[in-house]
């Protein structure tokens, strides 16, 4: 028995030296795939070989064949899913039939003589995930392939990946086109609006494996033990130097530690080696299977753990093959950053020198994207394939508006896309041309522009955007880039430098937000059914009065005898407003008594996120300093629709009579107490949402630092008197939204 498997992985490694061979030999990539068909036909006694490539993400070509008809070769196609070569493409697995055209999903192609072949073995070409071509061996007889044939077979398809990747089949015809050279379109999900141009920086350099075949089996044995045996000593060491801290990563590492320790991993990548694989191709081999089981794996956890088998993966590589991250590259003057997923704080690091960034994962609501939004870099979320297809310097588009990425774009699309590009410019000159204009409206209403920020980094917006201050400066974002909980003098020094930078203009900081979508990586999520409508927020803050006390006592440090403003989120009753004030001033008191200068005036202000508050007592109006609508969370409640939930949430239309009313409302009873109001939901930085604001009484907004040039702008050509007047109109007929009406009359403007 021993010795009929050596004979097989004896046979198995010849077959691959003969492979090896051939490759290098000076041929044209067509003469190498003929010459491999052949030799795999030749070697696994089948009477056909045919190599089928992608010439598109859709449609895959017959390349090369030892058997069919010579003919058919870059005649025969057939789309992902089509016949038995289709199906095999599609799901990433092996078809394995003694009677193919009995088999399901077989389609007979007359050109190319198959039907006379009964059995049918066909195996995936995919290299980390990305699928390459199908390679088929078919016999007359009705043999049945073993599953040590088959398994000789993946690891020849495996080769075949790496030589693909190296650019061994370049020919003619799309299917032979060079890797990494043709144009490319993905199509993800917009994370940060905006269009970029930019080349490609790989946050993660790939591994270049050069050697998938190996002479020596017994020395690639002990390469891959050697550095196996290291990586574990990292692992082990990673996981001492993180006992005590944060749960989700000892989880990760806990994680890379059984994988680090599996037998299986480890018994497959030596038998793969015993078959003629380097080691580095047997690390491959394993990972590619892996990430093809990620794509196709619906369930959250075991994503996950495939994911920790990858990242291992990549240590491992990098052990062996000596490719560390800092592969000596310069960055790009212009880079856009390509990951497959990213940190916050180590997008921080990266900071405003990104034209854009677009994420194999990530998610809109990450903090990434958080980060991203606040730099206002364009960001593309969900681009699948990215990380695979893209070659450190490429050049790249980013429609960070449609979420699409041109990657090696042609030439048309570099000139639509530059034209596009223009347009915004010149839109940005004429913005910049009234930056230090007020935004009156033609019936000479004035609107007080504001800016949302959240980081340091925002601040230099503040002079470039024109804002007059800022009407919401989100303080979680500073809680969510850390790992662990800031500290009090911490949080001192950034508002402080946050007021300097700010240089006298009013920076309303509003206490942690947390909870919902922000969770803190260093506290404990709850496991709550519906997080929206759960403990976040001053909610958290007035069951947790040490954290709220710490951040007060860290503004007011801050402030040091400057005005200071804080507002309160998502307050829903009066009562949790004047409670939070009472704290506020028994921290002032503490702070007078403990000699430190108070703030030269304090206003205290509450967000408007939940309609009970748009009904609180009178004396709640009267005694709030200022109130700001939230928007986002207001509309989500108004309409009971999740904000992040992609279905429900474009349902609802910001300018449906309801919502409009029931804003107008709101600014009548602030007119009645004198309460100063404004609106700072991502709606106050939509033109068209920020007029019909405006229209129903609103004269304070806060919007992204890039909203202001062109809502200012919008603003300063409308007359509201007629815009109020359509809305009327639009109320009265029972119109669902004013926005048909509101966009009829626009036009008719201008
Ligand atoms: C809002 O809810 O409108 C708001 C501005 O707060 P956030 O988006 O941070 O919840
Ligand atoms: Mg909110």
């Amino acid at each position: 028995m021993v010795q009929a498997t050596e004979t097989k992985e004896t046979e198995s490694r010849k077959l691959l030296q003969r492979l090896r061979d051939a490759m290098a030999e000076d041929s044209a990539g067509q003469a190498r795939l003929d010459k491999i068909t052949h030799l795999i036909a030749d070697s696994t006694g089948s009477e056909v070989c045919s190599i089928y490539l992608f010439r598109d993400t859709e449609t895959l070509e017959l390349c090369a064949t030892e058997g069919l008809n010579a003919e058919a070769v870059h005649q025969t196609r057939m789309k992902l899913g089509e016949g038995l070569v289709g199906r095999v493409a599609r799901f990433g697995r092996v078809v394995n039939t003694t009677d193919a055209p009995s088999a399901k999903g077989f389609r007979y192609m007359p050109e190319t003589g198959e039907e006379i072949y009964s059995s049918f073995l066909g195996v995936p070409v995919q290299r980390l995930g990305e699928k390459l071509g199908v390679l088929v061996v078919q016999s007359k007889e009705a043999r049945a392939y073993s599953a040590d044939e088959v398994y000789a077979l993946e690891v020849v398809a495996m080769v075949l990946a790496e030589m693909a990747e190296l650019g061994a089949f370049v020919g003619e015809g799309a299917a032979l086109a060079a890797p990494h050279q043709n144009p490319s379109l993905l199509r993800g999900t917009t994370g940060q609006e905006g269009a970029a141009e930019g080349h490609v920086w790989l946050h993660e350099p790939r591994v270049v494996v050069t050697n998938p075949i190996a002479e020596d089996p017994h020395a690639e044995l002990v390469r891959l033990r050697e550095a196996v045996d290291e990586l574990r000593v990292s692992v082990d060491q990673m996981l001492d130097g993180a006992v005590g801290g944060d749960s989700e990563q000892m989880q990760v590492l806990e994680a890379y530690r059984m994988f680090a320790n599996s037998k299986g991993w480890m018994r497959r990548m030596e038998e793969d080696i015993s078959r003629g694989l380097s080691a580095e191709a047997a690390v491959e081999k394993e990972q590619s299977q892996a990430r093809a089981r990620m794509n196709m794996a619906n369930d959250a956890y075991l994503r996950e753990r495939l994911h920790d088998l990858d990242d291992l993966s990549n240590r491992l590589l990098r052990i062996l093959t000596g490719q560390g991250q800092n592969t000596g590259a310069e960055m790009p003057a212009d880079p856009i950053l390509i990951a497959r997923n990213i940190g916050p704080a180590e997008l921080l690091d990266y900071g405003r020198s990104l034209k854009g960034i677009v994420l194999e994962e990530g998610s809109v609501g990450s903090h990434a994207a958080i980060v991203a939004r606040a730099l206002a870099i364009p960001l593309v979320v969900h681009a699948s394939r990215i990380t695979t297809d893209a070659l450190n310097g490429n050049h790249i588009m980013v429609d960070g508006d449609q979420g699409i990425v041109h990657l090696r774009p042609d030439d048309t699309v570099v000139t639509a896309f530059r034209d596009k590009i223009a347009m915004q410019a010149k839109a940005q000159e004429r913005y910049a041309s009234i930056r230090d204009k007020t935004a009156t409206t033609k019936c000479g209403k004035t609107i007080a522009m504001h800016m949302n920020a959240g980081l340091m980094a925002d601040l230099p917006s503040l002079d470039s955007s024109g804002a007059e201050g800022v009407g919401l400066f989100r303080t979680e974002l500073q809680f969510l880039v850390r790992n662990q909980m800031p500290k009090r003098s911490e949080l001192s020094a950034l508002y402080n430098r946050v007021l300097d930078a700010a240089s006298g203009k009013r920076v309303v900081f509003r206490t942690l937000d947390i909870g919902s979508d922000k969770v803190l990586p260093y506290m404990k999520p709850n496991d709550e059914p519906n997080p929206a409508l759960g403990w976040r927020a001053i909610r958290v803050g007035l069951d947790r009065r040490g954290v709220m006390r710490m951040q007060l006592q860290a503004l007011i440090r801050a402030a040091a005898g400057r005005p200071l403003s804080i507002m309160f989120p998502f307050v829903a009753q009066y009562e949790e407003y004047s409670q939070a004030r009472a704290e506020m001033d028994k921290v002032l008191a503490r702070e007078a008594k403990l000699g430190h200068t108070l703030p030269e005036v304090i206003e205290v202000g509450a967000m408007l996120e939940t309609p009970s508050l748009a009904f609180a007592p009178d004396k709640f109006y009267e005694e709030v300093d200022f109130l700001s609508i939230g928007g986002n969370d207001l509309k989500q409640f108004f309409f009971a629709a999740d904000r992040e939930n992609e279905r429900v949430r474009k349902r609802y239309d910001t300018l449906n009579v309801s919502f409009l009313t029931f804003l107008e409302g709101i600014v009548k009873r602030c007119e009645a107490s004198n309460t100063s109001l404004s609106f700072c939901g991502e709606d106050a930085g939509r033109p068209i949402e920020a007029i019909c604001l405006a229209a129903m009484g609103l004269r304070s907004l806060s919007m992204r630092p890039a909203s202001i040039g062109p809502v200012k702008n919008i603003l300063r050509s409308v007359d509201l008197d007629g815009v109020r007047r359509i809305i009327e109109e639009a109320r009265l007929r029972g119109d669902q939204s004013v926005r048909p009406a509101v966009m009829t009359y626009l036009q008719s403007q201008h």
